[in-house]
C-alpha cells in the first residue's frame, strides 16, 4: 500500500492513537495519576508489538527525524536487541531500556505503539467470555485504593479498531504472513515490514 491509501490508513491509526490517549487519560486524571517522577520507568518493559500497521507507521515517524537522530536511534536499537538476547539467553526477562528513550523523554512520542499508549491504567476487555479487568501498574493501584468506584478503560473497542486497520492495510494478505511478535528495537533494527 502506497500513496493516498497509505496516507489515508495512517490518518485513522493517528485517530485510534488519540482515543486511546482520551481513554488513558479519562482514567488517569480524576485519580491524579502520572508517570512523573516514577523510579520504575516502563520504558524498559520487554514490550512486544503485534500489528505491521504499528511497525509501518513508527517508521514514518522515524522518516520525518533528522538524519543524526536517526542514527542515533538504530545504533541504540542494535544495542537494545543485542542486551535483550543476552537476558534471554541467561533466562531472564530483559529490562532493557527503549532505544528511542532520550533521558525520560519519547523521541518518537507522537508515533509511539498502543501499549506505550495504554499502560499502567486498569482496563476491561468484554469477550465472548464476558467482561475480563486487568489492574494498572502498581502506584496506579495505590491511588486507587483511595477511589474504589474509580473507572476502568474499556479497551475492547480499541483493540477492535486496531485490527480493523490492520486488515486494511493487509487486505488479501490478511491471516496469511508470519505473526509480528517484536520489541520497538527489533522493528527498528528489521527496517519496515515488507507487505
Ligand atoms: S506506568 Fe506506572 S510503573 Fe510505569 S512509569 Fe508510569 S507510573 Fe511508573
Ligand atoms: S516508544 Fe517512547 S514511550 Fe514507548 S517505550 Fe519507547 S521511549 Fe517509552
Amino acid at each position: 500500500m502506497t500513496g493516498a491509501p497509505r496516507r489515508a490508513l495512517f490518518s485513522r491509526l493517528a485517530a485510534l492513537y488519540r482515543r486511546m490517549d482520551e481513554a488513558y487519560d479519562a482514567v488517569a486524571t480524576p485519580l491524579g495519576f502520572s508517570c512523573d517522577g516514577c523510579a520504575t520507568n516502563c520504558c524498559i518493559s520487554h514490550f512486544q508489538h503485534h500489528t505491521r500497521a504499528e511497525w509501518l507507521y513508527l517508521f514514518e515517524g522515524l522518516a520525518a527525524l533528522p538524519e543524526d537522530r536517526r542514527q542515533v536511534y538504530l545504533t541504540r536499537a542494535a544495542q537494545a536487541v543485542d542486551a535483550a538476547r543476552q537476558a534471554l539467553s541467561r533466562g531472564e526477562i530483559p529490562r532493557v531500556m527503549c532505544p528511542v528513550n532520550d533521558d525520560g523523554r519519547c523521541g518518537l512520542y507522537a508515533h509511539r505503539l498502543m501499549i506505550c499508549r495504554l499502560h499502567g491504567v486498569p482496563h476491561v476487555l468484554i469477550g465472548p467470555g464476558g467482561v475480563r479487568e486487568f489492574p494498572g501498574c502498581v502506584r496506579c493501584e495505590s491511588l486507587r485504593a483511595a477511589f474504589p468506584g474509580a473507572g476502568l478503560m474499556d479497551r475492547t473497542t480499541l483493540y477492535r479498531e486496531l485490527a480493523a486497520i490492520e486488515m486494511a492495510l493487509l487486505s488479501k494478505k490478511w491471516g496469511r504472513l508470519p505473526k509480528v511478535d517484536l520489541t520497538l528495537a527489533e522493528m527498528l533494527v528489521a527496517g519496515p515490514p515488507r507487505i
